[in-house]
This record gives structure tokens, C-alpha cells and sequence, in this order.
């Protein structure tokens, strides 16, 4: 149990050729920081911002995402921090935002086409980002992007809260937009995409890829990540970054799935994001890995 301690404080992960890989953390809430010393990871990977939406009564008002925002970033001490635009839809249902009637959720409104449905919300959480940029190594980053007209809406609408929090005076930043690899249309031409740079969602990935959804037991066998057909498609999306000069990470759970880290190495990737609990296990798993 010590070794698995010391290990999940080692500053960096090595595999046993020597080969850096980037552990970022994922969270769902500022409380899953609480008690952890930023220097066990190199970052955080995936903010999931959805609590937001769930715990408030009404939608949360700009000054309350930044001040969230903004207690992520001064955990984080300089390291980047990835945070997701608001993720609704599909299996993340928000009272009063997501629609119930929808026959199937997973294909729906759901991810970047709420927000750009719903732009009062989106401008809201854009300029919040904006203020909170200024705190730290913030990145953003854009769930469900299918087609790259979607980065470009997006896209606008931060320059045009950005340049607005300026005309107004306010301290802001304008942070680098990336977006999830979640849908395969985005896996199989990536280097189409404007992005910043690329997480791969590995959950929504392989159900969209098998046509297995990732919350239905009876198709657990098929949702399976270390299928070839979606190994072929993380492949290509570090080929695509790897071309365009960007960083690529995964943040599903097939990170933290040590059976996979051979594989997922063996892709090109180089940045791992997973929950806090399991960042000791990766880091022992990284370093068994020998290409
Ligand atoms: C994913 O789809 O792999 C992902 C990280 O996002 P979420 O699980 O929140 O859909
Ligand atoms: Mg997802």
C-alpha cells in the first residue's frame, strides 16, 4: 500500500523504456481535490462541469462559475487545467435544459449542440472562463463536437464574451479551445478541426463506435475500448495531432483501465487523464510498459 502511495506522489510517470507520460486528474467537483497535493499529477485533464447545473437552483449565475472556476485553478498551483463546457444531455440529464421527450438521448441535443441551442447559458459559462483565465493554466475544451462548424460557433462566441469582459474593463484571458474526440466523425478527420488541442473521450468514443451504449449491462461486452476499430481511432487522432502540432490526451475511463495501458501507450499517446483514486495505479502501470 506505501509503494502505491509513493507512487501516486512521484511527480512524473515513466515507462520502463524511459518514455514520459503526462497523468492528469479528472473531476466531476472542486471537492475531489480536497486533501490532495497537486504535485502527485501534471495537471487536470477533464473539469466536468455539469455540477454546476445539477446543484443550483436555476442555472448559476456567472459570478458563482468563476469563483469554482477560480478555486480549481489556485489548486492547481501553475499546472493546466482543463475545463469542459457544460456536458448536458444523453446520460447527464439537467432539470429545465435537457429535453425528457427525447426517444434517444445519447443521439440527441446533447454536449456542444445544447450550448449553441442554448447561448444565453453558454455565454454565461464563456465569460465566467474567461475571468477565471487569468488565475492560471486554463484551458477549455468543448464535449460532443462532431463537425468543425461547431468548434467555429463556439469559437466566435468566446472571442465575442472575451472582447466584451474587456470593452468592460473586467480582467480576463482568452483560453485555448479544444475539444473532446468523442463522436467518430471528429476521430476519423480530427486534423479538419481548428482545435487548440484534442481530448479523446474514450466512454462516448467506444459506444458511438460499437453502437453499445455505455450504460446498458446486456452490451458490456461489445463497449469495450480495446476493440481494434476503436484503437484505430485513437491512432489517427494522435496522428492528427502529432501533424497539426497539438496535444492530444485521453480522459475516458479506459485511462484508468490498467489492462489497457499497453495498448493506449501504443497509440502515441502521451497525456492520461484519470480520477484521482486511480492515479497511483497508472503511474505503476506506465512504468511495466515497455514498447
Ligand atoms: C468520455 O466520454 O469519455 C468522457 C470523458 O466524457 P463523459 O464521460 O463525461 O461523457
Ligand atoms: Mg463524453
Amino acid at each position: 500500500a506505501q509503494a502505491a502511495v509513493d507512487a501516486g506522489r512521484l511527480d512524473s510517470a515513466r515507462t520502463a523504456d524511459g518514455q514520459r507520460i503526462a497523468v492528469l486528474l479528472n473531476i466531476a467537483a472542486p471537492e475531489d481535490l480536497a486533501g490532495l497535493d497537486p504535485a502527485i499529477c501534471d495537471g487536470i485533464g477533464l473539469v466536468r462541469t455539469e455540477f454546476l447545473f445539477e446543484a443550483s437552483q436555476g442555472l448559476p449565475d456567472e459570478d458563482a462559475q468563476y469563483a469554482v472556476y477560480r478555486r480549481i485553478l489556485d489548486w492547481a498551483e501553475g499546472r493546466p487545467v482543463t475545463i469542459r463546457t457544460l456536458d448536458a444531455g444523453g446520460d447527464k440529464p439537467i432539470a429545465g435544459l435537457t429535453i425528457d421527450s427525447e426517444r434517444n438521448p445519447f443521439l440527441g441535443l446533447r454536449g456542444i449542440r445544447l450550448s449553441l441551442a442554448r447561448p444565453d447559458v453558454f455565454r454565461v459559462q464563456l465569460r465566467a472562463l474567461c475571468r477565471a483565465a487569468v488565475h492560471g493554466a486554463l484551458k477549455v475544451m468543448l464535449p460532443m463536437i462532431a463537425v468543425p462548424s461547431e468548434l467555429d460557433r463556439a469559437s466566435a462566441l468566446l472571442d465575442a464574451e472575451f472582447t466584451a469582459l474587456r470593452a468592460e474593463g473586467i480582467a480576463c484571458a482568452r483560453p485555448p479551445l479544444g475539444i473532446m474526440v468523442e463522436v467518430p466523425a471528429a476521430a476519423l478527420r480530427a486534423e479538419a478541426f481548428g482545435a487548440a488541442f484534442y481530448s479523446i473521450g474514450s466512454n462516448d468514443l467506444t459506444q458511438y463506435t460499437m453502437a453499445a451504449a455505455r450504460d446498458i449491462g446486456a452490451v458490456a461486452d461489445l463497449n469495450d475500448t480495446g476493440n481494434p476499430a476503436v484503437l484505430a481511432l485513437i491512432s489517427r487522432t494522435v496522428e492528427a495531432g502529432r501533424k497539426r502540432g497539438v496535444e492530444v490526451s485521453l480522459c475516458g475511463d479506459a485511462a484508468a483501465d490498467t489492462r489497457l495501458t499497453a495498448a493506449l501507450i501504443a497509440t502515441g499517446l502521451t497525456t492520461l487523464s484519470v480520477s484521482p483514486i486511480a492515479v497511483a495505479r497508472l503511474k505503476a502501470a506506465i512504468a511495466k510498459v515497455r514498447s
